[in-house]
């Protein structure tokens, strides 16, 4: 991708987020529901013995499944098929939906519901279905909003963060024709009418997968709503699109990231349904579906495992970096431009996607180490941006690769830096308070958000020195 491409995109990621920040509503919306996140989270860790040493095992856990991807890949196909589950393996997203297609074809299927899935989001797989004849419903009640507005998930836990309880009633209203009131009890109870009727009749479910384990080959599907439940044991067929990071590898480990990810989440201590599928429905059993499919989706995943950026396929995908960032609460979800926002979003979508489609985002960060702290699989975001921002250094602009290099020969030189600092204390731009609050042309928009305090007298050098004299 040449340079001109990269600033055109990078371009359309200001204009995003000068859209988002336009729009008070939205960010209204978006710092309340986060900003209780993070209390609630708070909360829910405080009450684990040792939250530390839990995320610590928690993270040595998920690296050591990445590690040892591939034994554990074979273990869980092993397992799962012995159990008469079958396995797909699934390069890129084309191969992922067209298999997808391929099983909804081979089913008959015309009508299939869906729980919430970040890595169906990844590879769009409603659409490519409606490509091949067959409906499909999202079943989370969020993902059903953004499905009839015809918006896309602003945050990978909760999708309509940035919509509120009167707008969410009114897409209700417009797409049933009658009036919703803006009340949650009716709204749920009126979307849980409305999608029964659709698990009656559908003969697909779709859904992803929280965490498949190697020992046993199970899926184990973390909701709140119980539509996932529904999704995988009502229709006839289930498909689970689970990206190949997702194994963990003993039914034991499950103990150790059930405790984490609600926790991280909304702070809850465990989520309302926690349900472990295994194969297809036995002889003796009541429910659940006649066959099952699992694909599991590299989509440049494998690419990763080895390399400096394997620990963020570590990600559980709990949501609490998103919450934890100032700079997300700032712009939201959709100014990132892909499927994951914030800032796993920031570093996921240029490794999946493409550096040059996202060079933006590794920028879009504060660096101030929230994210980190956060994580609950110890995932060092920060340090994964700042190795991005050196990757895409070569798209900036000329110009700024004149400045930072020449910020870097003054940076590393005692006399150019003293002079430097002689130059900046004596420069005439500033307020009448000696701050200065705005610039021009191409250092407008960075001043557009910052304002730099009056240069001090004395340098820290020069303080320090007197300090030492003082002493002496
Ligand atoms: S990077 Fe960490 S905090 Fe962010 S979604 Fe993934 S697991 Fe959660």
């Amino acid at each position: 991708m040449s340079r001109v491409a990269a600033r055109r995109l990078e371009g359309e990621f200001h204009a995003r987020v000068a859209a988002a920040r336009a729009d008070e509503r939205v960010l209204s919306a978006i710092r309340l529901a986060t900003l209780h996140k993070v209390t609630s989270r708070a909360a829910g860790m405080a009450e684990l013995h040792d939250a530390e040493a839990l995320r610590n095992l928690a993270a040595a856990i998920r690296r050591h499944a990445l590690e040892y991807l591939p034994h554990y890949l074979e273990q869980f196909v092993d397992a799962a098929e012995r159990r008469g589950a079958q396995v797909h393996f699934a390069v890129d997203a084309g191969a992922a939906t067209r298999l997808i297609g391929d099983i909804a074809a081979r089913s008959g299927a015309r009508l299939a519901v869906k729980s919430k899935s970040m890595t169906s989001e990844e590879v769009a797989l409603n659409d490519a279905l409606a490509a091949r004849g067959v409906e499909v419903v999202e079943t989370d009640l969020g993902e059903f909003i953004v499905q009839i507005d015809a918006d896309r998930p602003s945050h990978i836990v909760t999708p309509i963060i940035h919509k509120d309880r009167h707008q969410v009633a009114a897409s209700l209203s417009r797409t049933l024709g009658r009036a919703v009131p803006a009340d949650p009890t009716v709204i749920t109870a009126v979307a849980r009418e409305h999608l029964r009727e659709r698990f009656r009749r559908a003969d697909l479910g779709i859904t992803g997968a929280n965490f498949a384990v190697a020992e046993t080959g199970s899926i184990c599907l973390c909701t709140n709503e119980g539509n996932g439940r529904m999704t995988l044991t009502r229709p006839r067929v289930h498909v689970a699109l689970v990206g190949i990071e997702k194994i963990i590898p003993r039914l034991a480990d499950l103990a150790v990231f059930l405790k984490l990810l609600a926790r991280s989440s909304t702070g809850q201590p465990l989520t309302v349904y926690t349900t472990l599928i295994t194969g297809p429905r036995g002889s003796a059993e009541p429910d659940g579906p006649e066959q099952v499919h699992i694909v599991l989706l590299d989509n440049g995943r494998s690419r990763l495992l080895g390399g400096p950026a394997a620990e963020v396929l570590a990600c559980i995908r709990c949501g609490a970096c998103l919450n934890a960032c100032p700079v997300y609460r700032n712009i939201g979800g959709h100014a990132y431009g892909g499927v994951y926002p914030g800032p796993i979003g920031s570093v996921l979508l240029p490794l999946l996607g493409g550096l040059e489609r996202h060079a933006a985002l590794p920028r879009a960060s504060s660096l101030c180490g929230a994210c980190r702290d956060a994580c609950p699989v110890k995932i060092d975001i920060p340090g994964q941006l700042v190795r991005l921002r050196a990757e895409s250094q070569a798209l900036q602009p000329l110009g700024k690769r004149l400045a930072m290099w020449l910020f870097g020969v003054v940076a590393a030189r005692p006399i150019l830096y003293r002079a430097a600092q002689w130059l900046i204390r004596h420069a005439p731009p500033r307020g009448p308070d000696g701050w200065t609050r705005a610039s021009f042309g191409r250092f407008a928009p960075w001043m557009h958000c910052r304002d730099l305090p009056p240069v001090p007298r004395r340098t820290f050098r020069r303080l320090w020195r007197d300090e030492l004299e003082r002493e002496a």
